[in-house]
């Protein structure tokens, strides 16, 4: 069994909106074993999407639609089915209620225009919605079934699940169970990486191995595919393992999880704080911290310190050690980052001076030059980084490096481990 998924309006073929719903729905198709042979984004146009479910209705043996079917005149998909079905819309008066408790529950009445959510062509069901008013479609047309849902992702992931995902199981050949995650790394480069991991990145292998880029981290993606559900995730888990151990500490997470997330949990966990002192970052490190929720808890605050005077009357940075070291120097750095922590009292301080660009770099400090330090109650340390890439680069390689290398120190990691920068 072959699948389509077609996403549907015009903020996602202008690139206003990232189209979820496809990568969310084919990956739950593909962990039950249905492949996906196209994904299309279609405009609120309703000549293209009748042509392109008549399309994909003779190719593949499931069509899943999102977006369009909500009261606005833009929202053309129910039309489009009919067309391509060759048939009309009918209002189906049971679902009424079902659209019009939305509003009573909030003590309004039903705009006159939602009744149009209540029409699907002749020959189909609606589906309905329990978290929104837009009730989904079900349909048969060529050698395809197709289900309708609306393009809220929130809504379409509790449609997926309750109404759809069901029936799905139940024609599904279930002959190949697809499973993938992705193991994040930061610290070493992508090809250091595959290096390491060698054999595991034979094409032949089944979990197969990948790696990709993004942002510095260096992905290792997993894909596992056998016949059963059970073999699938075991192998999954055993390559991963694999992965895991060869890779060691510089792993910090799978999926979408950040090195702050990590980092913070850490703190969190131990009961411990920590303060930021920043001047190339211009408060990026504070800011990712903090963007974790649960962070007020360790995270007390932090310095911006972006001219010299300010490390000197804030931080205490004497200024002659800034005229004989330099503000991106090895002292500098200690000084910031022991000078904040002994300030706020916190367990940790990390801090950061270093040379963003686009102008400012010399031939001993080119730009990228970053100084990371880490002071803890009794110990304060620094290390020099030579970061590549834009202004914005460089500093979210240095906000990443500092939770990186404080993570490290958390765990009893020697940092050398990262031969990146
Ligand atoms: P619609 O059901 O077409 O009215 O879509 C409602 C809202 O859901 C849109 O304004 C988008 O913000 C969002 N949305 C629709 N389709 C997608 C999609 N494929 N991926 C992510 N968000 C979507
Ligand atoms: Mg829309």
């Amino acid at each position: 069994m072959q699948a389509a998924i077609l996403s549907i309006g015009d903020e996602l073929v202008l690139g206003q909106t990232v189209d979820t719903n496809s990568a969310f729905l084919s990956a739950q198709l593909a962990s039950r074993g249905i492949m996906t042979l196209l994904h299309q984004t279609v405009a609120d146009d309703v000549t293209a999407i009748s042509d392109m479910i008549t399309y994909a209705s003779k190719r593949v043996e499931l069509i899943i639609i999102s977006g369009g079917v909500g009261p606005t005149d833009d929202d053309l998909t129910r039309q489009a089915l009919a067309n391509a079905m060759d048939t009309e819309l009918v209002m189906d008066q049971a679902i009424l209620p079902s659209i019009e408790v939305f509003f009573t529950r909030r003590g309004k009445p039903m705009p006159q225009r939602n009744k149009v959510q209540a029409y699907h062509p002749v020959g189909t069901t609606l589906i309905p919605n329990t978290c929104g008013t837009a009730p989904g479609i079900i349909a048969q047309l060529n050698k395809a079934t197709i289900y309708i849902t609306p393009g809220v992702p929130s809504e379409m992931k509790t449609m997926w699940e309750l109404n759809i995902l069901p029936e799905v199981i139940k024609h599904a050949p279930s002959s190949r169970f697809i499973q993938t995650l992705k193991v994040n790394t930061f610290g070493r480069g992508e090809s250091t990486v595959a290096h390491e991991l060698g054999e595991l990145f034979n094409r032949k292998r089944n979990p197969l191995v990948g790696t990709t880029v993004s942002q510095g981290i260096v992905a290792v993606r997993i894909r596992s595919e056998f016949k059963t559900l059970q073999r699938t995730t075991d192998e999954l888990n055993h390559t991963r393992k694999i992965v895991e151990d060869g890779l060691g500490p510089i792993v910090f997470g799978t999926e979408n999880t950040t090195l702050a997330d990590v980092l913070v949990n850490m703190l969190i966990k131990r009961n411990l704080t920590i303060v930021t002192a920043e001047s190339c970052t211009g408060g990026l490190i504070a800011k990712r911290l903090t963007d974790v929720p649960g962070s007020s808890s360790v995270v007390k605050g932090g310095w911006v310190t972006y001219a010299n005077e300010m490390k000197t009357q804030e931080l205490g940075v004497p200024q002659n050690m800034i005229t004989e070291h330099g503000a991106v120097s090895e002292p500098v750095a200690l000084q910031m980052a022991q000078s904040a922590r002994q300030q706020a009292d916190s367990d940790f301080a990390i801090s950061v001076t270093g040379i963003a660009g686009p102008d400012g770099g010399s031939e001993d400090k080119p730009v990228g030059t970053v100084w990371l330090a880490i002071a803890d109650r009794s110990n304060v340390t620094a290390r020099r980084f030579a970061f590549l890439g834009t202004r914005q680069t460089i500093r979210d390689r240095a906000a990443k490096m500092a939770c990186q290398m404080l993570r490290f120190k958390l765990l009893g990691e020697d940092d050398a481990a990262m031969t990146m920068g």
